[in-house]
């Protein structure tokens, strides 16, 4: 049976779900869920990411979080945390530009954080070799030193959202019209965590993520007691405004209702939100990608690269490098923000 018609029927029996619930659903079900069955990444999946575009971009921020690690005297061990590594080419990348630091790797427990059986099993074919520990949430990463880095991981996990009326927010919900999946909206309510929004206007839609603050905290909460830093990196904004739920199969946007559990779901992050799961934390300034990027040096790093490389290849690499900083490609849309324990130094490329 396929994934459509499991929720149509469950939305028959029991009512209309969340949004939240759908995304569940479609990215992480056990037998039909989005990541749970396949390898989504690269020109011949659905979608690409950074680490998939060019190596410049793990390299640089391998040596970004390696230089957090140095300012704040080198601890070790320390784990070294991927949360969402796709198919395990970021850290590979990280791995490979920090082994010219001294002591970094062999310091260096590394835990990847993953959800799906089948990225799992990419991710040790990718760092074959390399000793590393799958975990299956932040709630198990060891009591030590932590350096973290996420990329598009918070932008995949489930949204709620909720339109403002007169009356009061209505959810959004997936329910049934004429037996397919459609949207309709629940009956007004005042949710408390709504309530600072005064900012929104009625007829806008705000979305929230339940699951990302308290993973946010927990990742807080070890580098407030014993040091490091957090790189989070994705596309959103500082504040939620509008319905940012985007499907995408083939490269092609899609109704996100239109085959669930064969599309990517995912939503533009909160970036505040996840700030201020993170109270204990000194924060960076949210930052475009392109402009981090650019002061870490990308462009003197893809000259390098374009001294050994010509044709097809050259021409590749070009556009790899315009693709991760440009304006009107990821670097605009693409957000970094960085957390560092207080007290500590800044990472460089986001520093005050
Ligand atoms: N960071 C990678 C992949 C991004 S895709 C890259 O930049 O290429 C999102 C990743 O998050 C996938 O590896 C997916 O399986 C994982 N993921 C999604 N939801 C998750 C969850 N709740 N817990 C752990 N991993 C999750």
């Amino acid at each position: 049976m396929s994934l459509a018609t499991l929720l149509r029927t469950r939305i028959a029996q029991t009512g209309p779900i969340s949004v939240a619930e759908y995304m569940a659903e479609c990215l992480l079900n056990p037998d039909h869920g989005y990541y749970s069955t396949r390898d989504p990444l690269g020109a011949e999946g659905d979608f690409t990411t950074a680490p998939e575009i060019s190596q410049m971009f793990g390299e640089l921020i391998g040596l970004a979080l390696a230089q957090a690690w140095l300012d704040q005297g080198a601890p070790a061990p320390f784990t070294l945390a991927e949360i969402g590594p796709g198919r395990g080419t970021l850290m590979a990348d990280i791995l490979r530009a920090t082994a010219a630091v001294p002591g970094f790797g062999a310091a260096a427990e590394v835990c990847l954080i993953e959800a799906s059986p089948s990225l799992r099993q990419k991710q040790r074919d990718t760092l074959a070799g390399t000793p590393f520990r799958h975990l299956d949430d932040v709630s198990g990463l060891p009591d030590a030193p932590l350096v973290l880095v996420a990329n598009e991981f918070f932008d995949a996990l489930p949204i709620r959202q909720f339109v403002r009326t007169a009356e009061g927010w209505r959810e959004r919900l997936v329910g049934l019209a004429d037996e397919a999946l459609a949207f309709g909206f629940g009956q007004p309510d005042w949710p408390a965590e709504l309530a600072p929004r005064t900012d929104v206007a009625e007829g806008q839609i705000v979305e929230t993520c339940p699951a990302a603050a308290p993973i946010m905290a927990e990742i807080a909460a070890r580098i407030a007691a014993r040091g490091g830093a957090a790189l989070v990196i994705d596309y959103g904004d500082w504040h939620s405004l509008g319905d940012t739920l985007q499907a995408l199969r083939r490269h092609e946007p899609e109704d996100p209702l239109a085959n669930p559990g064969a599309a990517d779901l995912t939503a533009h992050v909160d970036f505040e939100a996840l700030a201020t799961a993170a109270p204990g934390l000194t924060a960076s300034r949210l930052t475009p990608q392109g402009v981090f990027l650019e002061r870490l040096g990308i462009t003197p790093r893809a000259q390098a690269l374009a001294n050994r490389l010509s044709g097809a290849a050259l021409d590749s690499h070009i556009a790899a490098h315009r693709r991760l900083t440009h304006p009107e490609e990821m670097g605009t849309l693409f957000k970094v923000l960085a957390f560092t324990a207080k007290g500590a130094p800044m990472l460089p490329g986001l520093e005050p």
